[in-house]
């Protein structure tokens, strides 16, 4: 038996629905405006669209918003299709609200046939005054009640190219004193000469985005339109045009939207930092956006399950990063391969093994089974921080006098070290235990401390990039001023010149590490031969168990 998971609310209409007869199946769409490349708080309303359809036999329909022709580009819609199938999913048909500008553009006609849709020649200061206040009713438009055969004409003359840019609107005839703002009378078409990314210069007039989205909803028959609280005011003029228009019944329903700690979740933000530069591309790795988490080494599952793990909130909340890291690290604990990479390395000279000799070890086996060999010489490269020249208490690590094991190898004890004139260690001199060999009896030595290493001879070399938080704060958008100024100014720590193991010349893109101790990495799509990169995908160190459970 599958474990019963309860109904989320959503989940809970469409059986409503499915049970009553409503509907016989269901269609849903995921509507991105190409503004931008998407990122995670977008997985979720892929996860909670494409999910609902394939949990009850649906289909969904990928429908780009491209009713602004200003901000709206060829290769956002090509990278929000990539992020949609890389997340592991298949849409039913790939359409556009562009695709219906001549339908949207009779509708309206329509509408001003049954007197519920004027030109309006006021200006946008004009309009604005109008509307009035939430606390204060809206004054009707001079042009309000304009005769319908002047309406028809004006329409026709705007789409016609015969006005400026900002000279006149189509407006919905709906109620001046509404209390949502929304239904006083709202704008339904705008001019604007410009040139759209799929139609054009065949428009001169675009629909706005309350009259393009409900009716796109309609055209293609989608049974549940699901969209973030934000458009809750938005619901009645959406059910208002579709009722006017007596056309197929679509339902909008709304949901909480993801919003993550230490970053921003809005493509306008986003742009900005990679147009001011403080990131270098939208799938820079510590960007929030689908295709820099891929880049970073994070897999589609650990963001669906990510996904599922937050649920379907109703009310807008801010979800801990170190979720989703501890997701990532979950799935990388089952799949990375153990690798010996020393980031900040320090030489250590093993006095009694012979200079000339070397050796190959067994390095841990692979989940598959696979093995790997691990040259080992008497330089090796270890991690800076394994030594202690003074010994704090329970330090289990390297220090003089003291014994360690070298994971996979021997152990070694610490005989003297060097320094510079500036007082760094350069050199820790040690004598290895022939007898201490890994996968040999080993039961006569009492060691407590393992450390990982890279022989000198043998190493090859890497840069690995760190990542740390995007932002010195939880919810940046929330605070005082531009959000620009809590950027972490160290969010990024780039090591030149990393040394790692042999077997890591091999690495390719898709298979995750973990660098024992460091964390768990994968090759970036910077790597060229001479010079391979790493990103590390998350630490080890788990911050998210230790929340819950404390
Ligand atoms: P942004 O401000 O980032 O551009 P948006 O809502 O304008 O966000 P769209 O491209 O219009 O982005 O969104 C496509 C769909 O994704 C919409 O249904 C929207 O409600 C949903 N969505 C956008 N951001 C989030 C989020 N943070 N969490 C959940 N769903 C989201
Ligand atoms: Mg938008």
């Amino acid at each position: 038996m599958s474990e019963e998971k309860s109904l989320n609310f959503l989940e809970e209409i469409v059986e409503e629905d499915l049970d009553s007869g409503k509907y016989t199946s269901i269609l849903t769409r995921f509507p991105p405006e190409p503004n931008g490349y998407l990122h995670i708080g977008h997985s979720k309303s892929i996860c909670l669209n494409f999910g609902l359809a394939l949990k009850y036999g649906g289909a969904t329909n990928l429908r780009f918003d491209d009713t602004n022709p200003v901000t709206e580009e060829t290769e956002y819609v090509d990278s929000i299709k990539e992020d949609i199938q890389w997340l592991g999913f298949k849409w039913e048909k790939e359409l556009y609200a562009s695709d219906y500008f001549d339908q949207l553009y009779l509708f309206a006609v329509s509408l001003i046939n049954k007197g519920f849709a004027y030109v309006d020649d006021s200006s946008a200061e004009e309009i604005a005054t109008q509307k009035g206040t939430p606390n204060e009713p809206g004054i009707e438009s001079p042009y309000r009640n304009r005769p319908i055969e002047e309406n028809l004409q004006l329409f026709e003359q705007m789409k016609n190219e015969e006005f400026a840019d900002g000279s006149r609107v189509l407006r919905a005839k709906v109620d001046m004193n509404a209390p949502n703002m929304h239904m006083r009378d709202p704008i339904m078409y705008r001019i604007k000469h410009a040139h759209h990314h799929r139609t054009g210069d065949a428009w001169c007039i675009y629909p706005m985005y309350d009259f393009a989205h409900g009716q796109s909803d309609s055209i293609e028959n989608i049974t549940h339109s699901i969209c973030t609280l934000e458009f809750i005011p938005h619901r009645p003029l959406y059910d208002w045009f579709i009722e006017k228009l007596s056309i197929f019944t679509s339902h909008q329903y709304e949901f909480a939207r993801l919003n993550l700690t230490y970053t921003v979740m809005s493509k306008r933000k986003l742009l900005q930092l990679v147009n001011e530069g403080y990131v270098s591309s939208w799938d820079d790795p510590r960007m929030p956006t689908i295709s820099a988490f891929r880049r970073r080494g994070y897999t589609p599952s650990s963001i669906r399950t990510f996904c599922d793990k937050i649920g379907v909130a109703k009310r807008d909340n801010l979800i801990d990063v170190s979720l989703l890291e501890f997701c990532i690290r979950e799935e990388l604990n089952q799949t990375a391969l153990r690798v010996m990479a020393v980031l900040d390395p320090i030489k250590l000279i093993i006095d009694n093994y012979p200079v000339d000799q070397h050796e190959d070890l067994q390095g841990d086996p692979a989940p598959s089974g696979e093995t790997r060999l691990l040259p080992f010489s008497n330089e090796l490269w270890i991690e800076r921080e394994d030594f202690m020249e003074v010994p704090a208490k329970k330090w289990f690590r390297l220090a003089p006098g003291m014994m360690v094991r070298l994971k996979n190898a021997y152990i070694v004890k610490c005989e003297s070290f060097l320094k510079d004139d500036d007082g760094n260690i350069t050199k820790i001199h040690c004598t290895y235990i022939p007898e201490s060999k890994s996968g040999h009896d080993t039961s006569g030595f009492h060691v407590k401390g393992t450390i990982h290493w890279v022989s000198a001879d043998h190493a090859a070399t890497a840069e690995v990039r760190l990542y740390d938080r995007l932002f010195k704060v939880e919810n940046p958008s929330s605070e005082e001023g531009d959000f620009k100024e809590y950027i972490n100014p160290n969010s990024l720590h780039i090591i030149k010149k990393a040394y790692i193991e042999p077997s890591l010349t091999k690495a390719s893109i898709n298979q995750p590490y973990q660098f024992i101790r460091k964390g768990y990495f994968c090759l970036d799509k910077d790597s060229i031969p001479e010079n391979l990169v790493f990103n590390r995908t998350v630490t080890l160190k788990d911050a998210w168990t230790k929340k819950v459970n404390n």
